[in-house]
Protein backbone atom coordinates (compact mmCIF):
# COMPACT_ATOMS: atom_id res chain seq x y z
CA UNK A 1 0.00 0.00 0.00
CA UNK A 2 1.01 3.79 -0.74
CA UNK A 3 2.47 5.75 2.06
CA UNK A 4 0.50 8.53 1.36
CA UNK A 5 -2.67 8.14 -0.28
CA UNK A 6 -4.44 11.76 -1.47
CA UNK A 7 -7.94 11.85 -2.07
CA UNK A 8 -8.79 15.40 -3.57
CA UNK A 9 -12.31 16.36 -4.19
CA UNK A 10 -13.95 19.21 -5.30
CA UNK A 11 -13.70 21.56 -2.40
CA UNK A 12 -10.46 20.53 -0.72
CA UNK A 13 -11.32 21.64 2.80
CA UNK A 14 -11.11 20.74 5.11
CA UNK A 15 -7.68 18.80 4.63
CA UNK A 16 -7.74 16.28 6.84
CA UNK A 17 -5.13 13.69 7.45
CA UNK A 18 -5.50 10.33 9.22
CA UNK A 19 -2.47 8.67 10.34
CA UNK A 20 -2.25 4.87 10.94
CA UNK A 21 0.60 2.51 11.39
CA UNK A 22 3.16 4.96 13.06
CA UNK A 23 4.26 1.93 15.05
CA UNK A 24 4.20 -1.03 12.96
CA UNK A 25 2.37 -4.26 15.20
CA UNK A 26 -0.74 -2.21 15.11
CA UNK A 27 -2.48 -3.54 12.38
CA UNK A 28 -5.83 -2.55 13.37
CA UNK A 29 -5.21 0.82 11.70
CA UNK A 30 -4.61 -0.96 8.66
CA UNK A 31 -7.84 -2.49 8.11
CA UNK A 32 -9.51 0.46 9.35
CA UNK A 33 -7.61 1.99 6.62
CA UNK A 34 -8.95 -0.05 4.11
CA UNK A 35 -12.66 0.35 5.49
CA UNK A 36 -12.33 4.25 5.42
CA UNK A 37 -10.48 3.94 1.57
CA UNK A 38 -13.90 1.44 0.79
CA UNK A 39 -16.39 3.80 2.08
CA UNK A 40 -14.36 6.87 0.55
CA UNK A 41 -14.93 4.42 -3.29
CA UNK A 42 -18.60 4.18 -2.19
CA UNK A 43 -19.28 7.92 -1.15
CA UNK A 44 -20.35 10.33 -3.99
CA UNK A 45 -20.42 12.84 -1.42
CA UNK A 46 -17.47 13.71 -0.11
CA UNK A 47 -16.19 17.37 -0.61
CA UNK A 48 -12.90 17.79 0.98
CA UNK A 49 -9.33 16.58 0.80
CA UNK A 50 -8.10 13.24 2.76
CA UNK A 51 -4.60 12.42 3.09
CA UNK A 52 -4.00 9.28 4.67
CA UNK A 53 -0.67 8.37 6.02
CA UNK A 54 0.84 4.96 6.49
CA UNK A 55 3.75 6.27 8.84
CA UNK A 56 6.20 3.15 9.61
CA UNK A 57 5.90 0.90 6.81
CA UNK A 58 9.08 -1.13 7.47
CA UNK A 59 8.58 -1.89 10.59
CA UNK A 60 4.51 -3.20 9.67
CA UNK A 61 6.12 -5.31 7.01
CA UNK A 62 8.01 -7.50 10.19
CA UNK A 63 4.86 -6.81 12.36
CA UNK A 64 7.19 -4.60 14.99
CA UNK A 65 6.68 -1.58 17.10
CA UNK A 66 9.29 -0.21 15.32
CA UNK A 67 12.78 -0.48 13.46
CA UNK A 68 15.38 1.49 15.25
CA UNK A 69 13.24 3.47 17.86
CA UNK A 70 9.66 4.25 18.32
CA UNK A 71 8.52 6.80 15.40
CA UNK A 72 6.07 8.63 17.84
CA UNK A 73 9.59 9.98 19.27
CA UNK A 74 11.68 10.72 16.60
CA UNK A 75 9.96 13.78 15.22
CA UNK A 76 12.76 16.58 16.82
CA UNK A 77 15.40 14.27 16.87
CA UNK A 78 18.72 15.44 15.22
CA UNK A 79 19.51 14.67 11.75
CA UNK A 80 22.41 12.85 12.00
CA UNK A 81 21.28 10.08 14.26
CA UNK A 82 21.30 7.01 11.95
CA UNK A 83 17.76 5.73 11.96
CA UNK A 84 15.00 4.63 10.14
CA UNK A 85 12.44 6.50 11.94
CA UNK A 86 14.27 9.35 12.08
CA UNK A 87 14.36 9.43 8.34
CA UNK A 88 10.89 8.38 8.00
CA UNK A 89 10.00 11.67 10.61
CA UNK A 90 12.12 13.69 8.14
CA UNK A 91 10.08 12.30 5.01
CA UNK A 92 6.86 12.88 6.73
CA UNK A 93 8.03 16.89 7.74
CA UNK A 94 9.24 17.27 4.12
CA UNK A 95 5.93 15.90 2.72
CA UNK A 96 3.45 18.22 4.67
CA UNK A 97 5.92 21.05 4.63
CA UNK A 98 3.13 23.21 2.07
CA UNK A 99 0.66 21.60 2.91
CA UNK A 100 -2.08 23.56 5.20
CA UNK A 101 -3.90 20.43 7.57
CA UNK A 102 -6.81 21.27 9.40
CA UNK A 103 -7.71 17.87 11.38
CA UNK A 104 -5.31 14.96 12.40
CA UNK A 105 -6.52 12.03 13.33
CA UNK A 106 -4.07 9.67 14.50
CA UNK A 107 -4.96 5.90 15.30
CA UNK A 108 -3.38 3.60 17.80
CA UNK A 109 -3.81 0.29 19.50
CA UNK A 110 -2.41 -0.93 22.59
CA UNK A 111 -0.85 -4.08 23.94
CA UNK A 112 -3.16 -5.05 26.71
CA UNK A 113 -6.68 -5.40 27.08
CA UNK A 114 -7.71 -1.75 27.64
CA UNK A 115 -10.72 0.59 27.46
CA UNK A 116 -10.80 2.27 24.17
CA UNK A 117 -9.66 5.92 24.70
CA UNK A 118 -9.21 9.51 23.03
CA UNK A 119 -6.12 11.42 23.45
CA UNK A 120 -6.67 14.86 22.23
CA UNK A 121 -5.81 18.31 22.40
CA UNK A 122 -7.34 21.00 24.69
CA UNK A 123 -8.73 23.12 21.90
CA UNK A 124 -12.21 23.39 22.46
CA UNK A 125 -12.07 22.30 18.86
CA UNK A 126 -11.36 18.97 19.81
CA UNK A 127 -12.87 18.35 22.97
CA UNK A 128 -16.08 19.06 21.25
CA UNK A 129 -15.71 17.00 18.40
CA UNK A 130 -14.25 13.88 20.97
CA UNK A 131 -17.47 14.38 22.64
CA UNK A 132 -19.11 12.71 19.74
CA UNK A 133 -17.14 9.63 19.34
CA UNK A 134 -18.20 6.36 20.19
CA UNK A 135 -15.59 5.91 22.79
CA UNK A 136 -15.87 6.32 26.66
CA UNK A 137 -13.08 8.01 27.20
CA UNK A 138 -11.57 11.36 26.56
CA UNK A 139 -8.38 12.66 27.64
CA UNK A 140 -7.20 16.11 27.30
CA UNK A 141 -3.80 15.51 26.43
CA UNK A 142 -1.24 18.31 27.54
CA UNK A 143 1.50 18.61 25.15
CA UNK A 144 3.56 20.75 27.05
CA UNK A 145 3.58 18.40 30.12
CA UNK A 146 4.42 15.92 27.71
CA UNK A 147 7.79 16.22 26.59
CA UNK A 148 8.01 13.50 24.01
CA UNK A 149 9.02 14.55 20.52
CA UNK A 150 5.79 13.10 18.93
CA UNK A 151 4.19 13.32 16.03
CA UNK A 152 1.39 15.67 17.50
CA UNK A 153 4.15 17.81 18.67
CA UNK A 154 5.48 18.71 15.67
CA UNK A 155 2.36 19.24 13.89
CA UNK A 156 0.53 20.87 16.75
CA UNK A 157 1.14 24.53 15.67
CA UNK A 158 -0.19 23.45 12.30
CA UNK A 159 -3.88 21.94 13.03
CA UNK A 160 -7.23 22.74 14.42
CA UNK A 161 -8.23 19.72 15.79
CA UNK A 162 -6.14 16.63 16.86
CA UNK A 163 -6.99 13.31 18.54
CA UNK A 164 -5.54 10.55 18.67
CA UNK A 165 -7.37 7.21 19.48
CA UNK A 166 -5.94 4.11 21.90
CA UNK A 167 -7.73 0.87 21.17
CA UNK A 168 -7.52 -2.63 22.89
CA UNK A 169 -5.35 -5.07 21.55
CA UNK A 170 -3.63 -4.57 18.22
CA UNK A 171 -5.01 -7.80 17.07
CA UNK A 172 -8.56 -7.67 18.59
CA UNK A 173 -11.58 -8.06 16.26
CA UNK A 174 -13.32 -5.59 18.41
CA UNK A 175 -10.83 -3.20 18.26
CA UNK A 176 -11.78 -2.82 14.48
CA UNK A 177 -15.27 -2.23 15.01
CA UNK A 178 -14.45 0.27 17.28
CA UNK A 179 -12.11 1.67 14.66
CA UNK A 180 -14.90 1.66 11.53
CA UNK A 181 -17.31 3.66 14.75
CA UNK A 182 -14.64 6.44 14.65
CA UNK A 183 -14.28 6.72 11.16
CA UNK A 184 -18.38 6.59 10.37
CA UNK A 185 -18.09 9.40 12.98
CA UNK A 186 -15.31 11.26 11.33
CA UNK A 187 -17.16 11.12 8.10
CA UNK A 188 -20.48 12.43 9.23
CA UNK A 189 -18.73 14.83 10.79
CA UNK A 190 -17.28 16.17 7.53
CA UNK A 191 -20.62 15.80 6.31
CA UNK A 192 -21.80 18.51 8.96
CA UNK A 193 -24.31 15.76 9.55
CA UNK A 194 -26.06 16.40 13.58
CA UNK A 195 -24.31 13.86 15.55
CA UNK A 196 -25.16 13.48 19.09
CA UNK A 197 -23.35 14.21 22.32
CA UNK A 198 -22.09 10.44 24.06
CA UNK A 199 -24.03 10.90 26.94
CA UNK A 200 -21.90 8.45 28.70
CA UNK A 201 -18.40 9.88 28.25
CA UNK A 202 -16.00 10.87 31.02
CA UNK A 203 -13.43 13.59 30.49
CA UNK A 204 -10.54 13.48 32.14
CA UNK A 205 -7.26 16.40 32.38
CA UNK A 206 -3.69 15.42 33.25
CA UNK A 207 -2.38 16.59 36.21
CA UNK A 208 1.25 14.07 36.78
CA UNK A 209 3.25 12.20 34.36
CA UNK A 210 5.27 10.05 37.16
CA UNK A 211 8.75 9.15 36.19
CA UNK A 212 11.79 7.07 37.48
CA UNK A 213 14.59 5.53 37.27
CA UNK A 214 14.68 3.51 40.94
CA UNK A 215 15.00 0.04 40.09
CA UNK A 216 13.53 -0.96 43.38
CA UNK A 217 10.18 0.86 41.94
CA UNK A 218 7.18 -0.68 42.16
CA UNK A 219 2.90 -0.68 42.23
CA UNK A 220 1.76 -1.26 45.57
CA UNK A 221 -1.09 -3.73 44.27
CA UNK A 222 -1.58 -4.64 40.29
CA UNK A 223 -3.80 -1.56 39.39
CA UNK A 224 -6.15 -1.54 35.85
CA UNK A 225 -6.44 0.85 33.83
CA UNK A 226 -8.86 3.92 34.29
CA UNK A 227 -8.54 2.67 37.81
CA UNK A 228 -10.24 5.13 40.43
CA UNK A 229 -7.87 5.45 43.58
CA UNK A 230 -8.60 7.42 46.90
CA UNK A 231 -6.86 10.16 48.33
CA UNK A 232 -4.15 9.17 50.47
CA UNK A 233 -4.03 5.91 48.99
CA UNK A 234 -0.13 4.11 48.58
CA UNK A 235 -0.25 3.90 44.66
CA UNK A 236 3.84 3.06 44.65
CA UNK A 237 7.27 2.39 46.48
CA UNK A 238 10.37 2.89 45.62
CA UNK A 239 13.83 3.29 47.84
CA UNK A 240 12.31 5.03 50.52
CA UNK A 241 8.86 6.83 49.50
CA UNK A 242 5.90 5.39 49.68
CA UNK A 243 3.83 7.91 47.28
CA UNK A 244 0.15 9.11 47.54
CA UNK A 245 -1.79 12.28 46.82
CA UNK A 246 -3.86 14.82 48.64
CA UNK A 247 -6.38 14.14 46.11
CA UNK A 248 -8.21 11.39 44.42
CA UNK A 249 -7.38 10.60 40.90
CA UNK A 250 -7.71 8.21 37.86
CA UNK A 251 -4.79 5.63 36.67
CA UNK A 252 -5.39 5.96 33.50
CA UNK A 253 -1.96 4.02 32.13
CA UNK A 254 -0.27 2.46 34.66
CA UNK A 255 2.99 1.13 33.03
CA UNK A 256 3.08 -2.40 32.72
CA UNK A 257 6.12 -3.25 31.42
CA UNK A 258 8.28 -0.89 33.48
CA UNK A 259 10.83 -3.83 34.62
CA UNK A 260 12.34 -4.31 31.41
CA UNK A 261 11.73 -0.90 30.72
CA UNK A 262 13.86 0.34 34.06
CA UNK A 263 16.43 -2.08 32.60
CA UNK A 264 17.22 -0.63 28.89
CA UNK A 265 16.57 3.43 30.08
CA UNK A 266 17.62 5.86 32.80
CA UNK A 267 14.05 7.19 32.78
CA UNK A 268 10.88 5.91 32.17
CA UNK A 269 7.88 7.13 33.07
CA UNK A 270 5.79 4.78 35.58
CA UNK A 271 1.85 5.94 35.06
CA UNK A 272 -0.27 8.87 34.21
CA UNK A 273 -2.79 10.17 36.85
CA UNK A 274 -5.37 12.58 36.14
CA UNK A 275 -8.35 14.18 37.41
CA UNK A 276 -11.83 14.45 35.94
CA UNK A 277 -13.71 17.35 34.51
CA UNK A 278 -16.67 18.16 35.28
ZN1 LIG B 1 0.77 3.23 18.88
Amino acid sequence: MQWIKIFDFSNPWPTTVIVWLVHGDEIVGKKSIQYLHSQIKKSSWIRWKIITLYANPKAHKIDKRFIDHDLNRAFDLAHYLESYEISRANQIKKFFQNIDIDYMFDLHSTSSKSDPMILCTSQKSSLKFASKMPIKHVIQWLIDIVEWTSLLRYFQKKIKLWMAFECWCHKDQSTIQVWKQIIDTILSFHQAEKIKKNPDQIKIQITDIVLTSDPKFKFTKAYKWFEKLKKWEIRWMDKSWKHSFKKSKILVMPNLAIKSELEKKDKVWVAYFWDIIK
